[in-house]
């Protein structure tokens, strides 16, 4: 693994109003890392996955990828720049159908014959997308539309993926596909940052973890040692 910081956040503060949601965040990702961010409901994990991927305005700090702050940078510049994003809740154009939400996923794409082939890729992950190419994905359940928000996300070729919750509300099978999906794109050489109210599959999967806890980072490291951590087994493992 290399230590090429891709991902940089610092001091990071973000608002809803009068509300502080995020509190001064720090934390990095790595080039070829999987990273994990856990957290109890409402500790501000989608708020800071939301800043990074600029829907959100911040309030105070930084982010830089790559080396630059990204500061004020919309989604549409930084998916161009290699980081995109699965939204908790999936975010899938539901009144498109599945092919027609991956060919939105390469939108910033001009290489017909390369998008072909991505979407062909897509397909051998996900062969229940290739069954139901031509319906309405508003139409499929929560898993299979979990499948094609990641889909779409991998038609971008991102550098980093952001997934928020993605196993969530997903049925134990579901929740298997999804995770190994995450760890087969990790070994194809995307970075991941994954948060997760889901702690120990999170931390099962990755390289490093931080917890999340009323809008501050309170704990950081080896994803395996958080694993065994007694405090983290108490607060996130149920024990
Ligand atoms: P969850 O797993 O429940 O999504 P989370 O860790 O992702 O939790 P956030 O969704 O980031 O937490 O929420 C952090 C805090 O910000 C919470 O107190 C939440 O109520 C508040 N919040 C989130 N979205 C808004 C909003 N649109 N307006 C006002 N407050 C919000």
């Amino acid at each position: 693994m290399t230590t090429n910081t891709l991902l940089k956040v610092t001091g990071l503060q973000v608002a809803y109003g009068g509300i502080q949601a995020v509190k001064g965040v720090d934390f990095e990702v790595h080039e070829g890392e999987l990273v994990s961010l856990i957290g109890s409901n409402g500790a501000g994990k989608t708020t800071t996955m939301k800043a990074i991927t600029g829907t959100l305005p911040i309030k105070a700090g930084d982010i830089q990828y790559l080396g630059k702050s990204i500061k004020g940078q919309g989604p549409w510049d930084l998916v161009k720049q290699g980081l995109a994003m699965v939204p908790e809740g999936r975010g899938v154009f539901t009144r498109m159908t599945i092919i027609e939400n991956l060919q939105m996923g390469a939108y910033i794409r001009d290489d017909k014959a390369d998008i072909l082939a991505d979407i062909d890729k897509v397909f051998t992950i996900f062969p229940r997308l290739k069954e139901r190419r031509d319906q309405l994905s508003g139409t499929m359940s929560g898993g299979e539309q979990q499948m094609l928000a990641m889909g779409r996300a991998l038609m971008s070729r991102p550098k980093v993926l952001l997934l928020d919750e993605p196993s969530m509300g997903l049925s134990p099978i579901m929740v298997d596909k999804i995770f190994e999906v995450i760890k087969d794109v990790y070994a194809q050489g995307v970075t991941v940052l994954l948060v997760e109210q889901n702690a120990s599959r999170a931390l099962g999967i990755a390289n490093r973890g931080y917890v999340m806890e009323s809008g501050i980072v309170t704990m950081g490291g080896d994803a395996k040692e958080m694993l065994n951590d007694p405090k983290v087994r108490a607060a996130y493992l149920g024990e």
